[in-house]
């Protein structure tokens, strides 16, 4: 009882980078809070999947498995979590900031009443005092950029349980436990938490198109931002990435003047991105732009300007115009790595 569950996206059987993600982060909180973590899945065809989720943390995976609830539809996947959650009363529940997290996350909130943090940038378990001197103990801090990302805001849920929130793909990291859940199966009895009603969506047809473009994988990002002036401007980036053989990313700044394509952006309401390294060539560091990179393992800057934000973010900041620092870094990297 009062465990944290995470519920688990499957697609043709493949589990979500964005629930193993979770399940890492719920796996370090349960450790915290000295419970269990538990997982639910529901769809079809699910059998086999606990081991991977053991292997991430799970203790225990409730499974609803059957072809009436595969593809994902709202009433019915929200009717059995909600079942689920009434019965076992989770003290913490976890979801993707995905299209499917976003549209099951706040319905299941609003059924039970529980309110939800949408797109949380850290996770973290602590105490709190109010201003009438109550005390709570072990409260999952629910922390995310607000006001347009002008103050990071750290938000609690007291009273309501259980305490809900939903996290981007890519912001927590993805990392096998140190040691497995049991992955202990319990089959969830669905039939009984789903109405007739529930079930009058039909899926007619379906089509999903592939991502073309996921800057999420490179080890090296060359990003660019406005300071880069031009389209024309970023084939520099380009050519460098390929040198390095990274991908191309850039800011909301340099998106918004039609320099890169929108998949291309990093940041709170692009991706969010942990590469080796990452170049921000011409990017000021404004911390909606930081918050998609600011975990990557080195940062170059390249900027005129050496007071920008990014340059107190930075393993090196390199004080000068891109246009010439850029063909300077592709001519040596070329000479050297001959
Ligand atoms: C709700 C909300 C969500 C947002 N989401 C995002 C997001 O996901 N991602 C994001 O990036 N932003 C986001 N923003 C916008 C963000 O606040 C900044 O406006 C944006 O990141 C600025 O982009 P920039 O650094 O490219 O541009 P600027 O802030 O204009 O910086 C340009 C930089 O280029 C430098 N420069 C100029 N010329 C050169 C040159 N020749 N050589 C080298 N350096 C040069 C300048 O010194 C400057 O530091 C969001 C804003 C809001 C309100």
């Amino acid at each position: 009882m009062n465990n944290i569950f995470v519920y688990i996206e499957t697609e043709n059987g493949k589990v979500a980078d964005v629930s193993l993600e979770l399940l890492t982060k719920g796996r370090e909180l349960a450790n915290t809070l000295g419970c269990k973590l538990e997982a639910i899945v529901i769809g079809h065809n699910l059998k086999g999947l606990e081991k991977e989720l053991a292997l991430y943390g799970a203790d225990t995976v409730w499974v609803a498995d059957d072809k009436e609830l595969a593809p994902y539809r709202t009433m019915p996947h929200c009717a059995i979590v909600c079942g689920v959650f009434e019965q076992e009363k989770p003290q913490i529940a976890l979801f993707g900031a995905s299209s499917l997290g976003r549209d099951l996350g706040p319905r299941v909130s609003s059924a039970l009443h529980s309110g939800l943090t949408a797109d949380c940038t850290s996770l973290v378990v602590g105490d709190h005092e109010d201003t009438k001197g109550n005390k709570y103990k072990n409260l999952l801090y629910q922390i995310r950029p607000a006001f347009g990302g002008n103050i990071i805001a750290t938000i609690i849920n007291p009273d309501c349980r259980p305490q809900m929130a939903t996290v981007r793909e890519g912001v927590m990291k993805k990392e096998h436990a140190s040691k497995p859940g049991t992955g202990e199966v319990k089959v969830i009895d669905h039939k009984k938490y789903l109405k007739d009603t529930d079930l009058a969506v039909k899926i007619v047809s379906r089509q999903i198109e592939e991502r073309k473009l996921n800057i999420k994988g490179a080890q090296v990002i060359v990003s660019g931002g406005y300071g880069v002036g031009s389209k024309d401007n970023f084939k520099l980036l380009y050519e460098l990435a390929e040198v390095l053989g990274g991908e191309v990313g850039a800011s909301r700044a340099a998106v918004d003047a039609g320099f890169a394509e929108h998949a291309r952006q990093v940041g709170q309401t692009g991706v969010t991105v942990r590469p080796k390294l990452y170049i921000a060539c011409g990017i000021s560091g404004q911390i909606q732009h930081t918050a998609g990179m600011d975990q990557s393992a080195m940062i170059i800057s390249i900027n005129t300007d050496p007071e920008a934000p990014v340059s107190k973010l930075a393993d090196y900041v390199i004080t000068g115009d891109l246009n010439e620092v850029i063909p300077k870094m592709i001519k040596y990297y070329r000479q050297n790595s001959k």
